[in-house]
């Protein structure tokens, strides 16, 4: 858990999230799915940027649901004093489930044993639970396979018969939304109809149940995978879903910095870091920037990441450690204390999330998600 900080206590290094750019991403993204349902996924801590004000912020600017993948998460925001529905997808054996449903958490259920453990609770609980059946339409992740999903109904139907449960939705989760013309996407779509009318046609019925298939990438170039309800995650932090399409006018929502904790005068071929995988050409300054892989500083960023400081970008000199890393800041003028800035929404020369993305081989999901818990998240 992160924990926000207000007024002007010093830290290290700290994560400054502008909830005025949430709103604004959820606003692009209702524009985009204007007639359905929004839920926004705010598992993972608000994708590191902090799961109560994230989901607050969400909310506010028309989104009418929130999804975890914990149950955890959830009850973290039922204890916020978050009303909003909202959805927990992943569900082992013997978990609290009662607190769930007394928290009037929807659950989701890709499995008949799940679907007769959420009964139990709802009996004990002596109230009805809400469930979203989950179809595999192609990912082979969670979810009943098309050949499950008959008995999953059925077994739902008997539950829902008792009054235990009630059917909320129908659900599914796209493999490939982000890489367009994808020949998957099509097939997940025509599962999913599929689905929907072997559900149909059981008896699942009523325009309370919602079909939800969506994902960021969805929303921004799908409609026909809108159906009742998407539900962003990414997007919603300013993130863009498909990077080779621009940033869909998203604005990066996060400012990962940190203030310099030492700056030094060092000869020509000095060895930097563990291992020495730098060495100073000539003479130099050298700044030591507290944050390091615990952070989510990733060691991939070793001689590859780049930061702003002092008005120009530096490249990390020499291996990221657990707790900092080095800078080689030439003959320009820096001061212990001074602000590096390692990725933000690149308006002001920064990095943006999505280069160290790039340069370190992966998503802006896995940058924003590993930042340490003790990198504090600002709100101001
Ligand atoms: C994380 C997640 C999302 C959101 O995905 P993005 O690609 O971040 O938009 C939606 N649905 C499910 C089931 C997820 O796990």
């Amino acid at each position: 858990m992160s924990f926000p900080i207000q007024g002007s206590l010093v830290t290290p290094a700290e994560a400054r999230v502008d909830l005025s750019a949430i709103r604004h991403n959820v606003a692009v993204l209702r524009r985009h799915a204007p007639a359905v349902e929004m839920m926004v996924a705010v598992k993972a801590d608000g994708y590191g940027h902090g799961l109560v004000p994230c989901a607050r912020a969400a909310l506010e600017a028309g989104a009418s649901r929130l999804g975890t993948a914990y149950i955890q998460e959830a009850l973290d925001l039922r204890a916020a004093g978050v009303t909003a529905p909202i959805l927990s997808w992943i569900i082992t054996p013997r978990e609290p489930l009662d607190d769930a449903v007394a928290a009037a958490i929807d659950l989701s259920a890709g499995a008949p044993w799940l679907v007769d453990d959420i009964a139990a609770s709802a009996r004990r609980a002596e109230r009805m639970a809400r469930v979203h059946l989950k179809i595999d339409t192609g990912i082979s992740r969670g979810g009943a396979t098309a050949k499950a999903w008959p008995a999953l109904i059925d077994r739902a139907l008997a539950a829902q018969a008792e009054g235990l449960i009630e059917i909320a939705g129908l659900w599914s989760h796209l493999a490939c939304a982000d890489i367009p013309g994808h020949p998957s996407i099509g097939r997940q779509l025509a599962a999913f109809d599929e689905g929907l009318a072997v559900a149909e046609k059981a008896g699942v019925a009523g325009s309370n149940v919602l079909r939800h298939i969506a994902n960021s990438a969805a929303t921004v170039t799908l409609p026909e995978a809108h159906y009742d309800m998407v539900r962003p995650g990414i997007a919603v932090y300013g993130l863009s879903p498909i990077p080779e399409l621009g940033d869909f006018g998203l604005r990066p929502a996060m400012t990962l910095s940190a203030r310099i904790a030492m700056v030094k005068r060092v000869a020509a071929g000095t060895g930097v870091s563990y291992g020495h995988l730098y060495t100073t050409e000539r003479e130099t300054t050298l700044a030591v920037v507290p944050l390091g892989y615990a952070d989510g500083v990733m060691r991939g960023a070793t001689n590859r990441a780049e930061v702003l400081a002092a008005g120009r970008r530096r490249t990390v000199a020499g291996r990221v450690c657990m707790d900092q890393f080095m800078i080689d800041m030439g003959d320009d003028q820096v001061s212990e204390g001074d602000e590096v800035v390692l990725f933000g929404p690149g308006t002001s020369g920064e990095p943006t999330a999505q280069e160290w993305a790039d340069s370190l081989g992966t998503i802006t999901h896995e940058i924003v998600t590993r930042i340490g818990s003790r990198v504090p998240r600002v709100y101001r």
